[in-house]
């Protein structure tokens, strides 16, 4: 029977569900942000309703007849973390090889997804874009936990990130030319380009797999196995190119860029997110500040290369440029916080292990010079609005999406509390901690 059969057979239309029983939970918190950026409030209830928030009253106010209720009065509820730059389809401890291995199909990559989506949430983090996966595996994970399969965290995904030939994005670059040739043709890559119209072609490309966002490699990459440098490599003409088709289309670009150059081309395009921002210089900042381009300073990246510096695990040219880029951690983040440039929070999880993404409010304190109050906005409210999902989540209020966790301790004077969570809840559902 085919598709069009199926509908005129009223087949399709039949498997539609009836809708659930509504279903009202109320977490009684006994420190409750609604807003990092606001005074935290006293003890308080917050009332859930088939996914989203109904009410925040004082915790002396009736709870609704039948309500399941999470006792949290111990601690503090806070509006879930977001991270805006994870790799759930990978692992750190991962060798340069792996994907070369019998049992590392994309199919595989989708499990290795699914299980470090709920590593992540675990942690703490109820939204996540997944900022480079395989052309089908991204999507295959975000709708597989957006229809109830598994338990994780929301998910934007941006697909395989759009590269130059022989760039950051280009999986065959740096490997045998021979061996190359050969995968090139039984995998095709969508996402590499050449030319604004090339760009223009390849970003649709990506954007038709089913992809929430663009990711672009502004320049070479520290992971890549070439030797291609870590400085601009699309050219001006390029980048703007995948910006305005992809804002035609309704999605955002997040930029993977280190050199100076590269940054300041990426914010003059009108791209959305600068990620990594390594060697961000004052022009480059002041590019950013201009566009209103957010800063993305993954300064975990640089804790799993420290991790892991030295020991052969990476190949020489990686060892080379991974050398260059960890003593600079944590400077571009001060430099855009200073010049009041927009900052979300993002790890590049998967170059560390998955689930320490906590540990980066810490990092943006202590490197970056934020308040832990400022740090808490950005990975809350502040990557809700580069991920345009604002409107919707990254703080707790009536209509709102239930999104919350609870911590031990006060996030809004430790970073570290965000370490010790008590309880998770992704629109309106209990993440399993164990
Ligand atoms: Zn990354």
């Amino acid at each position: 029977m085919t598709f069009k059969t199926l509908l005129a057979a009223g087949l399709l239309a039949a498997t539609a569900l009836a809708p659930a029983a509504a279903e009202t939970i109320a977490i009684r918190a006994g420190r409750l942000i609604t807003d990092a950026a606001l005074p935290a409030r006293g003890p308080s209830t917050v009332i859930v309703t088939d996914g989203r928030i109904t009410a925040i009253n004082d915790a002396s106010a009736p709870i609704p007849a039948g309500a399941i209720v999470i006792d949290q009065s111990t601690k503090t509820v806070l509006p879930g973390l977001m991270d805006a730059h994870v790799h759930l389809g990978g692992d750190a401890d991962d060798a340069w090889y792996v994907n070369f291995t019998p049992k590392r199909t994309e199919a595989y990559s989708v499990a290795v997804g699914l299980h470090n989506a709920l590593i992540t949430a675990r942690a703490g983090f109820t939204t996540v874009r997944e900022l480079g996966a395989g052309v089908h595996a991204g999507v295959a994970v975000r709708d597989a936990i957006n229809d109830g399969l598994a338990p994780g965290p929301r998910i934007l995904t941006a697909g395989p990130a759009l590269s130059i030939i022989g760039g950051h994005g280009d999986n065959t670059y740096g490997i045998n030319p021979e061996v190359a040739d050969a995968l090139d043709r039984a995998w095709p890559q969508i996402n590499l380009c050449t030319g604004a119209d090339g760009c223009a072609a390849a970003t649709r490309a990506v954007i038709k797999t089913g992809v929430d966002v663009v990711k672009i490699t502004a320049t070479g990459g520290v992971l890549s196995l070439g030797n291609a440098g870590l400085e601009q490599h699309f050219s001006d003409a390029e980048m703007r190119s995948i910006a305005e088709t992809a804002h035609r289309l309704g999605l955002k670009v997040a930029a993977h860029a280190h050199g100076a150059r590269g940054i300041e081309a990426a914010a003059n395009a009108g791209i959305d997110s600068i990620e990594h921002g390594t060697y961000a210089d004052d022009a480059s900042i002041k590019a950013m500040k201009a566009h209103g381009t957010t800063m993305v300073a993954t300064l975990m990246a640089i804790e799993g290369l420290k991790e892991r510096l030295g020991k052969g695990f990476y190949t020489a040219a990686v060892e080379t440029k991974a050398n260059q880029v960890v003593a600079l951690q944590g400077k571009q983040l001060a430099a855009a916080y200073k010049a009041g440039v927009p900052i979300a929070l993002g790890t590049d999880a998967g170059v560390f292990t998955h689930g320490r993404n906590g540990e980066e409010l810490g990092l943006m304190v202590k490197l970056g010079g934020m308040t832990p109050r400022d740090a808490l906005v950005a990975a809350t409210s502040g990557t809700a609005k580069l991920l345009g999902i604002d409107k919707d989540t990254g703080t707790l209020a009536p209509g709102k999406s239930a999104d919350l966790i609870a911590v031990d301790g006060d996030p809004l004077q430790d970073p570290a509390a965000v370490l010790k969570i008590a309880y998770v809840m992704v629109r309106g559902k209990a993440i399993p901690l164990k």
